[in-house]
């Protein structure tokens, strides 16, 4: 093994490496939710009115009685205290995609100097953390720094223990004095309930009279990656950016696909146990592992909850992964770029509505041409994507997920909805203005009998479609694997909400007007499609041929990156849509675009500044000693007699040369701060900075190349993708 001093102690150290113990193997009955104040434990614990109530806010949305609180709050504490508690914190989720909490003690200090443990209702419902450090886009100057939080009944409260003790954790949304939303929390529920309210219009002009909330649902599928901990501790990029910023390609990536679904390596499985321990105590249904594409990568689904639960525990999990990673020795990254050349992560948001009375409402069943109630809910999704593609897109805009889209690996920039064979054509049908039948997929015949044969899926799958029908929802695949799930379920709710009013308001008005019930939806859908049926694509979404396509003929943006997407958040038919449903005001929305706005820039100076000083002070001065040991050499050699040539000395000067003028461009550009809008900043990060780190990097990871591997200084792609 060659390598410099720093990298040979990080394989020595991994190759000397005691594996951790198992944990011993438990029941899944005694580890679910066992961290959890479910509603069982709350039935338990509480009397009978006082968990009614609780329970009618929790499962019909009916507002919370605050006069119950201090009951619930002492059951509460009672059950935290008997896990070990003995402090609790009001969580909540900043515009960071991070989760934060302020803990504070039950102890209550008496004039005796005795104490007894405190935890009253008031304290349940509402904290009052200081909000001036948290992003809040313009919305409160640093005096006023009030921010209150507010317990959110229908996320369950639960423990989490760390080695530092365990803590009770009341999920709650955060807002400032003047009530205005500072966190993703908060405009979620607002959608969820804009939803609800459009749906049952729909649902009661379809002759439904008993109808349940209706809420959404989220089902999402993290992708992450695993490095060893004294790798990732070696690269400043990887421990400050989340990525690596340098890096040669290794001769073996994932050209040879033996990574998917592969046999999880031994020390990964350990880990993987360890996470699904925790997450099953959290109540949190971890359901599916597997490896991905990538050498190093891998996957963990859990079961679809309801879109404000699914979205706690999301943030619960990467928590818990990243977390739990330290412990077993290993760094988990979320960044959806971490290697270049390999595959990057997302995360795959599946997303439904549906309800107690009628159930998952994108279901079509087997015969969706004849299910008039799937194909309003799909059309009014349909119509959603065409009209508000560009919300969409900026939902997922962020200077990490930029790396993604558009790469062919992930699906394009461009907002477009798969359907699927079948569905494609009952809406052909429809925009023929008559709905005959439904294709049938036929019967799987596996030609060998022993194995029996059975039902096909309707449709196929489509995996380079941002956008896809998957059976019985859409599944949102153009989601980064770093980023909270909160703003594309947002974004998706508002834009169904928006949707579904506008079927209730044509069909009222065509109901009115004595058009019966049937011909009354068919006119509908047949609007829809004929309108919106440019954003429906089933081709290859990598082509070239697509990306001319929408643009040229059907109408659709191509936003390439974060500092092109992001200002769709200014535009008025965007904000006249969040502040007609109520999910943000004006000002609320304003202030997320600045955030989103200034955490791109950030995101980009910090890597630009990483790739400057790890370039003069790391490889400048391996490849310095490496040259004077080579001309040193080379020109001893020749003075004996010995002709060798210098055409590695040349090139490797060239390169070095080459680096370290961009270096000098890159950080001019770097101190460049007088932009007239935020807008020419954001442009300039992506035109400019990005493109010079890019520029210094294919300088730098051709150096990798050609220095001697006993200098280089920081660990390879080959060490941190294969060395376990
Ligand atoms: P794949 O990799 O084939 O897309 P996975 O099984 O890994 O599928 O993940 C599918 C995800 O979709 C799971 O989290 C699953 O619970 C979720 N899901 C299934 N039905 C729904 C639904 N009605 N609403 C939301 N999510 C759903
Ligand atoms: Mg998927």
């Amino acid at each position: 093994m060659t390598g410099n001093a720093v990298r040979v102690q990080a394989v020595q150290n991994i190759l000397n490496r005691a594996p951790l113990p198992v944990n011993p193997p438990q029941t899944l009955e005694s580890l679910w939710a066992s961290d959890v104040f479910t509603l069982s434990k709350m039935k338990e614990s509480l009397p009978k009115e006082i968990f009614k109530s609780v329970k009618k806010t929790i499962e019909a949305g009916e507002p919370l009685d605050v006069s119950i609180a201090d009951v619930v709050a002492l059951a509460m504490k009672d059950w935290a205290m008997s896990k070990g508690a003995l402090y609790y914190a009001h969580v909540f989720y900043p515009l960071t995609n991070a989760t934060a909490e302020k803990h504070d003690g039950f102890i209550s200090v008496q004039s005796d100097g005795s104490v007894i443990s405190e935890f009253g209702g008031k304290v349940l419902v509402q904290g009052e953390p200081d909000g001036s450090s948290f992003p809040n886009g313009g919305i409160r100057s640093t005096f006023e720094a009030r921010g209150y939080t507010a317990w959110d009944v229908t996320s369950p409260a639960f423990i989490m223990t760390t080695d530092n003790g365990s803590t009770l954790c009341i999920p709650t949304v955060f807002v400032s004095w003047t009530g205005e939303a500072l966190d993703k929390k908060t405009p979620l529920l607002r959608a969820n309930g804009a939803m609800n309210k459009a749906a049952k219009r729909v649902l009661s002009l379809l002759g439904h009279t008993d109808i349940a909330p209706v809420n959404s649902s989220c089902g999402a599928e993290q992708e992450y990656f695993l490095v060893d901990a004294n790798f990732y501790n070696t690269r400043p990029d990887l421990l400050l950016a989340g990525r690596t910023l340098f890096g040669a390609s290794p001769a073996k990536g994932q050209q040879f696909d033996d990574h998917y679904f592969g046999a999880i390596p031994a020390r990964v499985q350990v880990y993987m146990q360890d996470v699904e321990e925790q997450l099953y105590r959290l109540g949190i249904p971890a359901k599916t592992r597997h490896n991905e594409v990538a050498p190093g990568q891998f996957e963990i689904a859990p079961f679809f909850e309801a879109a404000n639960v699914a979205t706690d525990h999301q943030q619960l999990l990467m928590t818990v992964l990243k977390n739990t990673a330290k412990k077993h020795g290993l760094a988990c990254l979320l960044h959806e770029k971490p290697f270049k050349g390999i595959n990057g992560s997302g995360k795959h948001v599946n997303w439904s509505v549906g309800n107690s009375t009628q159930g998952n409402l994108l279901d079509p069943g087997n015969t969706p041409h004849s299910n008039s109630q799937f194909l309003i809910f799909c059309g009014a999704v349909i119509r959603g994507v065409h009209k508000y593609g560009p919300l969409l897109r900026a939902a997922i805009a962020t200077a990490s997920n930029d790396h993604r889209l558009g790469a062919n690996e992930a699906p394009p920039a461009i907002m477009s909805v798969y359907l699927g064979t079948q569905l494609d054509n009952v809406f052909e049908q429809i925009s023929k203005g008559e709905i005959t039948g439904s294709l049938n997929a036929g019967v799987m015949d596996f030609g060998i009998n022993t194995l029996p044969t059975f039902n096909k899926d309707a449709g196929d799958r489509n995996r380079t479609s941002p956008f896809a029908f998957t059976g019985n929802r859409f599944e949102f695949r153009a989601v980064g694997s770093g980023q909270s799930v909160a703003g594309p379920l947002v974004a998706m709710n508002t834009m169904l909400a928006e949707s579904l009013n506008w079927v209730a308001d044509t069909m009222e008005a065509k109901l009115a007007a004595g058009t019966s019930l049937d011909e009354t939806i068919l006119s509908t859908l047949k609007e829809i499609i004929d309108n919106h049926g440019a954003v429906v694509f089933g081709g290859n979404g990598y082509s070239a041929e697509w990306h001319k396509m929408a643009v040229e003929e059907r109408g659709l943006l191509n936003l390439r990156t974060a500092a092109d997407a992001l200002p769709v958040l200014k535009e008025a038919y965007i904000e006249e849509l969040f502040d007609k449903l109520g999910v943000l005001s004006p000002v609320e929305l304003a202030s997320r675009f600045e955030i989103y706005a200034e955490q791109y820039i950030l995101a980009i100076e910090v890597e630009a500044k990483l790739v400057v000083s790890m370039a003069k002070t790391g490889i400048y001065p391996a490849v310095m000693k490496y040259l004077a040991e080579l001309s040193g050499t080379i020109s001893s050699l020749n003075s004996n007699g010995v002709i060798v040539s210098n055409e590695c000395l040349t090139k490797i000067t060239a390169l070095l040369n080459s680096m370290m003028e961009t270096v000098g461009k890159l950080s001019a550009a770097i101190s460049k701060h007088d932009f007239e809008t935020i807008e020419d900043h954001l442009q300039f990060c992506a035109k400019t900075i990005r493109p010079l780190m890019d520029e210094v990097r294919q300088y730098a990871d051709g150096l990798e190349m050609e220095v001697s591997d006993e200098l280089w200084p920081f660990p390879t792609y080959q060490e941190m993708l294969f060395i376990k």
